[in-house]
């Protein structure tokens, strides 16, 4: 019998995070304040920030120390499973080897938890009360709401409009954490009540969600910003995937040629793809693919310049690969891509070419994640069917070349609070964008 499962046990969970900055050969280019167009220091960030997440977002150590009560919760579910995908290879015929990391085991389902459980505890010990945060499918705010609840915080969450209404069962798993949920553009902010007035109907970004948590937060005592993507710290909380990955794939006895991850702010494929281009940088072969919607195609079609994080301009200037802040990508089921920039030390990895990227329109993502599911019996959340569409096409390559390949990509949710999307799909609903 076949090898799949490369489980870890609880001594296993990484014990500090990897941050990228401290190897990439160029420094990252400084956030710049939207006024004075100068780089931005600590103080402004204070503002929706609490010191030890600001520490994190301008550090350049390597390794940073993971808290005791940060690894407690973390040992919920991780380690996560890595899996080889055996009969995903036999139905392709393929003489690949694929591997998967599953982040959906975590108890909401996707790997937003492994950041969200850092940021309410750093709060918390700042002594700030409540959390304001966006999010876009409901993965993020699912998240930040179960995190707020474990360590005694409070939480409200914007959520962009499609989606609250797509996918009602985010909502409410939101609420059974306690958290506070409203549709975004709402009449709770003078930004959602600006939206609304011009146009009632609108579907919502997560742009537009941002500028509202944002507005929430400065205008509120006691209240700081959660964010679930694209930021530095986020993405260093996010590489205790990657790392885990890579005792698995000892484990597994095999090292892999390419990883991929699909790719919303980037944080789940910084979390999987870093660790291994530290070893890209220091001189291994590595390739590291990041996949996207053509719908949203940040990198593969956006402009290396600086850019807002918000569509109300109220963020610092950040270097990214963006198309442009009042960019309204479509309402694709994808709710977690849907954003207009790229973090910033994904675009800087992009920029160096350390990293690929490759965008694949909606339905070609859905079949894929049909495949999947029907050879492994997970079903994927419609943003890692992305990263799923790339590493079969990555295997179909292997085939026609007729080369042994490792392939590595990350299942960052599983999808069953998305079965909406997948009866959608079944009934012809669906479009390639
Ligand atoms: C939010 C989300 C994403 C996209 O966000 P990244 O920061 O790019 O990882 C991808 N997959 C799932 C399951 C998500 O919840």
């Amino acid at each position: 019998m076949q090898q799949r499962q490369f489980l870890l046990g609880q001594k296993d969970i990484p014990k500090q995070w990897y941050n990228i900055a401290a190897d990439i050969p160029v420094p990252p280019p400084p956030p710049l304040n939207p006024v004075t167009k100068e780089p931005a220091g600590p103080q402004d960030l204070s503002a929706i920030f609490c010191n030890s997440i600001i520490e994190q977002e301008i550090s350049n150590e390597r390794w940073i120390d993971i808290p005791e009560p940060v690894l407690d919760a973390l040992a919920m579910w991780r380690p996560s499973p890595l899996y080889r995908a055996i009969r995903l290879e036999e139905k392709l015929g393929t003489p690949a080897k694929i591997f998967y990391k599953y982040e959906g085991t975590s108890p909401v389902g996707s790997h937003k938890l492994n950041t969200a459980l850092a940021q309410a505890y750093y709060n918390k010990q700042e002594g700030i009360k409540r959390l304001a945060t966006e999010t876009g499918a409901g993965q993020w705010g699912c998240a930040l709401a179960l995190s707020c609840s474990y360590f005694g915080m409070e939480c409200t969450v914007y959520m962009v409009k499609v989606s609250y209404h797509q996918k009602p069962y985010r909502k409410s798993m939101i609420q059974s954490f306690g958290a506070t949920i409203y549709p975004s553009p709402s009449p709770q902010t003078k930004f959602g009540r600006s939206i609304i007035e011009k146009d009632p109907d609108s579907p919502g970004s997560l742009g537009i969600a941002i500028s509202e948590a944002l507005e929430d937060t400065v205008s509120n005592k006691g209240v700081k910003y959660s964010l679930g993507s694209v930021s530095n710290h986020v993405l260093l909380h996010q590489t205790v995937i990657g790392q885990e990955c890579k005792k698995q794939m000892e484990m597994a006895g095999v090292y892999p040629d390419v990883v991929i991850g699909c790719v919303g702010g980037g944080s789940n494929f910084a979390g999987i793809a870093f660790p291994f281009i530290a070893d890209k940088i220091a001189g291994k072969e590595v390739r590291a693919v990041a996949v996207e919607p053509t719908a949203c195609p940040t990198l593969t079609k956006g402009e290396y310049r600086y850019d807002f994080g918000d569509t109300a301009q109220m963020t610092p200037l950040f270097k990214m690969y963006t198309l442009g802040s009042d960019f309204m990508p479509p309402g694709i089921h994808s709710g977690g891509l849907r954003y207009h920039g790229m973090a910033p030390l994904v675009s800087l990895c992009y920029d160096q070419g350390l990293i690929e990227a490759v965008a694949y329109p909606q339905l070609d993502v859905f079949d894929a994640a049909v495949q999947f599911a029907k050879a492994e019996g997970i079903i994927p959340a419609p943003e890692s069917s992305h990263a799923i569409k790339c590493a079969i096409d990555e295997a179909i390559k292997a085939k026609e070349e007729g080369k042994e390949r490792v392939i590595l990509f990350n299942v960052s949710g599983n999808g069953y609070l998305d079965l909406g999307a997948y009866d959608a799909y079944f009934a012809g609903q669906l479009t390639q964008t």
